[in-house]
């Protein structure tokens, strides 16, 4: 908890420094402080906000300034939610661009099956990259055999399911098995594939796509297909009398409940018959895999093609402790898509020219981080903090603040922070990816 009460004490009237003056709610102080002699205040070259002068107090801990009053109406629930928009740290700066969109805000489609939900670049500008739907299957719900162009990648959340491909790589090998919570698969684009929820509870899962325009409701369905293809192509197509095909639904199934498939080792015998079967290749078992690395702050495992090599989208599953810290760092090759799976976190993103922001995340909440832009995450609970940092890459990559600064002569370093040069000396050597170590 170390890091929530050095912010809060930095609010505190007594502790106030040139940084307190710099805070991203300046137009509103301006309005209601109109006293202050902040008309004085200088624009500086870079920064369109009002500097302020020393000695003005703007925020207070319990805010009973009256500039902190809010007489207007409030969205009570909302803003407790998100406790770093309303009393920003006073650090953060700017318009950085909100990097927070949550699943509660999707449509749910909801089907026999099961539902759906999904977060696009077209509901949460940011996301250019990747996109992201969420899942739950009854046991027996079939997501219908279908494929797209992106590469699918998936978590699962909750039970079991069972899921199937077949390779157009490998001569239309076949992949069956069966997936657990904690389990990852990847298929790449335009590979043909299922997911049925598995008895007893079904299954939750999380999908990721290499592609913020993504649409769920958008795929090639295998029903849809029959459909708009004529029955005489299709009895040339497969041999058979055109009769066959009188029964294929004139309506796209989708999601629909069905009966639970047969025992798994029956189904692979089934599917392979010919060909062969693949039955690992789709699927990465993270749920049993050690930690990547493993401190007091907690641990990650990294996933990416290295362990799994048919995935081109690259994960970080992190687990922060309460008072636990996503160290500072930031990704030179790509991206980074968020999933908060479980607790409480605040992440905070800076953006170069004065630009900072923080925002608050929970259980079902989506971040994302462009290319390039340091960030860190904070457990801002009191229980552990999870969630996945995904990557639109076969390979995790990073680099922290402390990795950089370690690793630079000592003397260019302080001439440039003046902490004493001791300080970049006792800088770990290895990076610590979750602190404290
Ligand atoms: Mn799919
Ligand atoms: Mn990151």
């Amino acid at each position: 908890m170390w890091m929530q009460e050095e912010r809060t004490s930095s609010c505190d009237g007594a502790g106030l420094s040139r940084r307190h003056f710099l805070s991203s709610s300046a137009a509103a102080i301006a309005a209601t402080v109109a006293a202050a002699p902040l008309a004085a205040a200088a624009q500086t070259a870079q920064n369109s906000e009002p500097a302020r002068p020393a000695g003005v107090q703007i925020m207070s801990p319990d805010h009973h300034l009256p500039n902190e009053k809010q007489p207007g109406p409030v969205n009570g629930p909302l803003e407790a939610e998100n406790p770093d928009s309303i009393w920003p740290p006073l650090t953060d700066n700017g318009s950085v661009q909100t990097f927070k969109w949550s699943f509660s805000l999707a449509k749910k489609e909801i089907d026999s099956g099961g539902w759906t939900r999904q977060g696009t670049v077209r509901d949460f500008p940011i996301s250019k990259r990747m996109a992201g739907v969420e899942m739950y299957l009854t046991p027996g719900g079939i997501r219908e055999l279908h494929w797209h162009v992106q590469a699918e990648w998936a978590f699962v959340i909750h039970g079991k399911a069972r899921i199937t491909a077949v390779d157009p790589t490998n001569g239309g090998k076949s992949f069956v098995n069966d997936v657990s919570a904690g389990d990852l698969w990847l298929f790449p684009g335009g590979t043909p594939h299922s997911i049925q929820g598995l008895a007893p509870e079904g299954c939750m899962f999380l999908l990721v796509f290499n592609d913020g325009n993504f649409n769920e409701f958008d795929t090639f369905l295998l029903s849809d297909y029959f459909d708009h293809t004529p029955k005489e192509v299709l009895a040339k197509n497969f041999s058979v009398p055109q009769s066959t095909f009188d029964k294929v639904p004139k309506e796209k199934l989708y999601i629909f409940q069905a009966q639970e498939p047969r025992p798994l080792a029956e189904e692979q015998a089934q599917a392979a018959q010919g060909t062969g079967g693949e039955n690992e290749k789709f699927l990465f078992r993270a749920s049993t895999m050690q930690p990547t690395k493993e401190t007091r702050g907690g641990n990650v495992k990294i996933v990416d093609t290295k362990l799994f090599p048919v995935t081109d989208i690259a994960v970080a599953i992190v687990t922060l402790k309460p008072g636990g810290l996503r160290e500072i760092h930031w990704h030179p090759q790509a991206d980074e898509w968020q999933y908060y799976v479980a607790g409480k976190g605040r992440m905070t993103v800076f953006d170069a020219s004065h630009n900072a922001r923080t925002e608050d995340f929970q259980a079902g909440d989506i971040g994302y981080v462009d290319v390039s832009r340091p960030h860190y995450i904070e457990n801002t609970g009191d229980e552990d903090l999870v969630f996945l940092e995904v990557f639109p890459d076969p390979h995790y990559q990073d680099i922290s603040m402390a990795e950089w600064l370690a690793h630079i002569p000592t003397r260019l370093a302080d001439e440039h922070l003046h902490t004493g040069e001791q300080f970049f000396s006792n800088i770990p050597d290895q990076e610590a990816i979750v602190v404290p170590l």
